[in-house]
């Protein structure tokens, strides 16, 4: 038996699948934040290039990976498959657990696979320069690295909590040729509105979203860029599931579960959705995802249309919601903190394919340190929920005596996240159940749609 699976480079995928041909419906619509109506590409194009909105909207299952993303993609993949069999012995479980490991890509997580395409869409169609934003920092750099390889101007805006808490990754972004600002910042007319009424605002993924998009749609050399959620970045994301299916397929085996953690949705729709199409035809596989029960999107949040940002200049899109004004609670360690989610694994946890399941953030961190003591590889806090769960599913095998095959994406490592590991070693990290009233006061301010 193998430890590392590896795949052959002239093996390695050459297209992505997009699931939107097997979706159990048609994919819901995508609104103008002030009209309401479904947008049109023209209301996209001062945001995004024209290939990318295509791609966004597209219902061709597989799409060619162009050669020049290819080839940045060889600089880490095809990523290697674990047998996590030290984990396995150290659980005494008769599960087989396999783990993609994204953490080997240059930025340390499974970002750069969308942030390739992107830059590589946009110099295509000319864009001198790509506006983001970026929370604890990963899509920032991941995004800085690609817009660097592609000879393209990159603005980020930083979340200020992180940009003052987090000053590595920031170093990180700014090592690969990008400016960043902390948010909100003076950059904007919301930013300076919200500075006014409170110059310590510590922002949040929203309101950075908020300021990223404002200065693309103003600026007509820019475009903007998403690191999560939307169709197409889903889709780049499922190069990391492709692999890891033929990956299984070389070890022997097939997966009983598929788990990846959900903070917009992408590394999560990156391992499952190629198994979406495998269940349609009638194979048993359960697609799970884990998020933190601090940000209960999936598990709490209704289905319905709301504002994909704090100011409301962002689409309105179907999904399960904490309300587009969120905050999550300063405790919250593990990042996955936006207050929805990707519209396309929503519909399908809606339909009843794709399970999410919600943990305790000290029982990740747990999780994590018995990983890193088994396996080696200290996890990202985000990442530590699909370790959590994995586990879980491990120990449950353990109690029926089941020959489980489990398979988790492992999607970054956490060596820029060791004070959030201080803190928890030091006792400051405590359990937060997101309130039901808090979810109930934040729906209030939902779109009326009626759709
Ligand atoms: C950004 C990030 C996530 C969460 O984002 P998704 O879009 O839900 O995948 C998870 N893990 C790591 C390491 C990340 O950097």
């Amino acid at each position: 038996m193998e430890k590392q699976i590896i795949l052959k480079a002239s093996d390695a995928p050459t297209q992505w699948y997009n699931v939107i041909p097997d979706l159990p419906g048609p994919p819901t619509p995508v609104l103008h934040p002030a009209t309401l109506q479904p947008v049109t590409p023209d209301d996209l194009s001062p945001l995004f290039p024209m290939s990318i909105i295509g791609q966004e909207v597209s219902n061709e299952r597989w799409i060619d990976i162009p050669e020049e993303v290819r080839e940045v993609y060889a600089l880490w993949r095809p990523s290697p498959l674990v047998r996590a069999t030290r984990l396995e012995k150290v659980l005494d479980t008769p599960a087989h657990i396999y783990f993609k490991n994204e953490s080997v890509s240059p930025a340390g997580s499974h970002k750069p696979n969308t942030a390739v395409p992107q830059a590589y869409y946009n110099k295509m169609e000319g864009t001198k320069r790509i506006v983001t934003e970026t929370g604890a920092g990963q899509w920032g750099s991941a995004l800085s690295m690609a817009c660097n390889f592609f000879d393209i101007e990159l603005q980020v805006f930083m979340v200020k909590v992180s940009y003052q808490q987090k000053p590595y990754r920031r170093s990180l972004i700014q090592t690969w040729g990008a400016k960043v600002f902390a948010s909100p910042s003076d950059q904007t007319n919301y930013g300076r509105q919200l500075l006014e009424a409170d110059p310590d605002n510590p922002g949040s993924l929203g309101i950075a979203i908020s300021e990223a998009v404002e200065k693309a749609a103003t600026d007509p050399a820019a475009h903007y860029s998403l690191g999560s959620v939307l169709n197409h970045v889903c889709m780049h994301q499922t190069i990391l599931g492709l692999e890891a299916k033929k990956q299984m397929e070389i070890a022997g085996e097939y997966p009983d579960v598929v788990i990846g953690c959900v903070g917009g949705g992408s590394n999560f729709a990156g391992i499952s959705f190629p198994f979406v199409a495998d269940k349609a035809a009638g194979k048993k596989v359960r697609l799970l995802g884990a998020e933190p029960s601090s940000c209960p999107t999936l598990t709490k949040g209704p289905y319905t249309f709301d504002y994909g940002d704090t100011a409301k200049m962002a689409p309105v899109v179907k999904m399960h919601t904490l309300g587009h004004d969120f905050v999550p609670p300063g405790i919250h360690a593990g990042g996955l903190r936006y207050h929805g989610d990707s519209p396309l694994v929503c519909q399908l946890v809606d339909a009843g394919i794709i399970e999410a399941k919600a943990y305790p953030q000290t029982a990740c961190f747990e999780a994590a340190i018995t990983f890193a003591r088994s396996e080696g590889i200290v996890p990202a806090p985000e990442t530590s929920n699909a370790i959590r769960a994995a586990i879980d599913e491990a120990l449950d095998a353990k109690k029926t005596g089941e020959k489980k095959v489990i398979l988790f994406n492992f999607s970054g490592h956490g060596h820029f996240d060791m004070s959030a590991y201080d803190n928890y070693f030091s006792g400051k990290l405590v359990d937060f159940e997101y309130p039901e009233a808090k979810i109930k006061a934040a729906l209030a301010n939902l779109p009326k749609v009626d759709m």
